[in-house]
């Protein structure tokens, strides 16, 4: 399963556009791998995972559109991984597309809401929306999903996924605190070959409920493995970076690299 990984920021991205505080100056002198725009990852052509504000810049960088994509997963409503006027671009006027297929779009009732202010309801023909019942698993395409419930907001169902493709497993864990117990219970023994997990908070040592730092991920590695949910050397791939977690890339590939943590940079590409 090809993975691709478009874009790797918390809400505000960076170097943040009205800030001017360490991370976003030396971000902005640096570039490279330290320019984040908001987060959003690929599976093979025709799975995304969240349609943040970036969709364009996205489209620009990997130089060919979105055009394939059957299948988006929303996470949930905040507007760095669900920026619902870009689904506009999608209809007949703007998007030209050789025997159209509807755009399969999985989330909560709220997403499903959000959808309907911009694209009036029912939904237009080009997009199917599917309610989503947590730890209920279903099928998009060729690949097998499990929804687990993400501890992000009290007052919103936030999602994290699990993906199985040909006996191939990715945990997509952002935006999510620690889990609570049934969604561990609900992870154990799948046996995944690969995670990418969030570290919002960076070296913030008691991050705030609805994200992990550096030591809440390390944690959450090991538990992970420890209950069967990743093989022992699944690859862990962190994203979702602020600039309140005080680290710069290379800051972030020194600390994670000795607990076999990889860093995710906008355009990172991995197979499992
Ligand atoms: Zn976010
Ligand atoms: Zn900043
Ligand atoms: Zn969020």
């Amino acid at each position: 399963m090809k993975i691709e990984i478009l874009g790797t920021a918390a809400s505000e991205g960076i170097p943040a556009p009205f800030c001017e505080c360490r991370i976003c100056r030396e971000a902005a002198k640096r570039r490279g791998k330290n320019i984040r725009t908001r987060a959003s990852i690929m599976l093979s052509e025709k799975h995304k995972v969240d349609l943040p504000p970036d969709t364009f810049l996205h489209s620009l960088r990997r130089g060919r559109p979105f055009s394939r994509v059957e299948h988006l997963f929303v996470t949930h409503s905040h507007a760095d991984h669900f920026y619902p006027e870009s689904l506009r671009l999608r209809l007949e006027d703007f998007a030209h597309i050789e025997s159209p297929r509807p755009l399969h779009i999985y989330g909560s009732e709220t997403i499903h809401g959000l959808a309907q202010d911009i694209l009036g309801s029912p939904l237009p023909k080009r997009f199917l929306f599917h309610r989503v019942e947590l730890f209920q698993s279903f099928t998009a395409g060729d690949i097998d999903v499990l929804p687990v419930k993400a501890s992000h907001r009290a007052n919103e169902l936030c999602l994290n996924y699990a993906f199985m493709f040909r006996g191939k497993g990715l945990l997509q864990a952002f935006d999510t605190g620690w889990y609570e117990q049934d969604t561990w219970d609900a992870l154990a023994g799948m046996m995944l070959d690969a995670a990418i997990i969030e570290c919002t908070a960076g070296k913030i040592e008691e991050p705030p409920a609805a994200h992990l730092g550096v030591k809440a991920l390390i944690e959450m590695r090991s538990k992970l493995v420890e209950q069967g949910t990743l093989r022992p050397h699944a690859r862990i791939i962190a994203t979702h970076f602020s600039h309140f977690g005080g680290m710069l890339h290379e800051e972030l590939e020194e600390v994670l690299a000795p607990s076999g943590i990889e860093v995710a940079y906008d355009g990172m590409i991995l197979e499992i």
